[in-house]
């Protein structure tokens, strides 16, 4: 049982195992940008293959996976299609705009984290000489501000289907994929299979320090490799890197089920002192609560031992992740209880 606060924050606030320390310590390297560390070509080999892509690029972070593929996939000027959730519009400082140089067509998600297939399709212009050219649709799996929502395979078919029929591009931010593997038993793969291009992060619930990867086909990559160094994300001996994320993909994957199991008695836990939480919808390893004042909450239960973010003015979001056990969600539910001055 922690001493200090419980944190709840984000699944980015793992560390990385002894195993991930001591195959950083021992890892090959060699320059990167020459093409010559072996570690990390074997991690994008590893990804690449896990994902059903030919190739993989690593870059140091998730918000640079998703500006790279989108400076991949588009010109600027272009459009492309996005959830008004996505950790794309939320999340990443506008760079889709300020960097890549795009214009987002923000369609509202629904609460699974999808589109609806109709609006996606009505978004997409036609060939008038002032329209803007609609090249990419971004989806999120699993949608995070939607709760940790997975996206269904058929849905993401679906979608990618209507996109591509309209000679569009498909991107998917799959920061927390595996985390819908792990929910669903579908393979990443096949949830990304109708995908051009899948990013993952290894330095969430996977627990690597550093780094995400983006998964797509070998010309794909190599337009990706040379946007990466533009944006000075070319890393030299970044191997020591790449180790742990090896460790990661082999050791880190599975056990994310406990985080799922977590999350879900921390919803139940919650309802039981009268929070309204949809257990159902609790899918991964994100708690997603409505309360009359997200910050004011956060502020006393970060009082009481419990740190958590908001994801608005009236919803507070609490994350499970490696480091946090059965029994701490007990002793979490227990100090949450003594802030709301409810019976435990
Ligand atoms: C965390 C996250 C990212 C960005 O990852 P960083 O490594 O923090 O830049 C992108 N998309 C989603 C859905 C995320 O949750």
């Amino acid at each position: 049982m922690p001493e200090g606060p419980i944190d709840l924050r984000s699944d980015t606030v793992t560390q990385p195992t002894a195993e991930m320390r001591e195959a950083m310590a021992g890892a090959e390297v060699g320059d990167d940008v020459f093409g010559e560390d072996p570690t990390i070509l074997a991690l994008e080999r590893a990804a690449a293959q896990r994902m059903g892509k030919e190739a993989a690029l690593l870059v140091p972070s998730g918000t640079m996976a998703n500006l790279v593929a989108l400076m991949t996939h588009c010109q600027p000027g272009e459009e492309v299609i996005l959830g008004d959730q996505a950790h794309i519009i939320r999340a990443e400082g506008g760079a889709v705009s300020r960097i890549a140089g795009l214009l987002p067509a923000i369609l509202p998600n629904t609460s699974d984290g999808g589109l609806e297939p109709d609006r996606v399709r009505s978004a997409v212009r036609g060939a008038n000489i002032h329209h803007p050219k609609t090249t990419l649709l971004a989806l999120e799996n699993t949608q995070n501000f939607c709760g940790g929502a997975v996206l269904g395979e058929s849905t993401t078919n679906e979608l990618a289907a209507i996109a591509h029929e309209l000679g569009l591009s498909t991107h998917m931010d799959g920061a927390r994929i595996f985390n819908a593997e792990v929910a669903t038993g579908i393979s990443a793969a096949r949830l990304a299979a109708s995908m051009d291009s899948v990013t993952f992060c290894l330095s969430k619930g996977l627990s690597a320090p550093v780094g995400s990867l983006i998964c797509s086909d070998a010309d794909f990559i190599a337009r990706a490799r040379k946007n990466r160094k533009i944006l000075g994300g070319g890393m030299r001996q970044a191997g020591i890197i790449a180790a742990a994320g090896l460790v990661a993909l082999d050791t880190m994957v599975d056990r994310l089920a406990e985080d799922h199991t977590n999350a879900k008695r921390l919803a139940e836990g919650l309802v039981e002192l009268g929070l309204e939480v949809d257990v159902e919808r609790t899918e991964t390893n994100i708690v997603v609560a409505p309360v009359p004042d997200a910050l004011a909450l956060a502020a006393q239960l970060a009082d009481g031992g419990v740190l958590i973010t908001v994801l608005s003015d009236t919803l507070a979001r609490f994350v499970t992740h490696h480091g946090i056990e059965a029994a701490d969600i007990g002793e979490a539910l227990t100090r949450i209880a003594a802030v709301l001055k409810v019976a435990a």
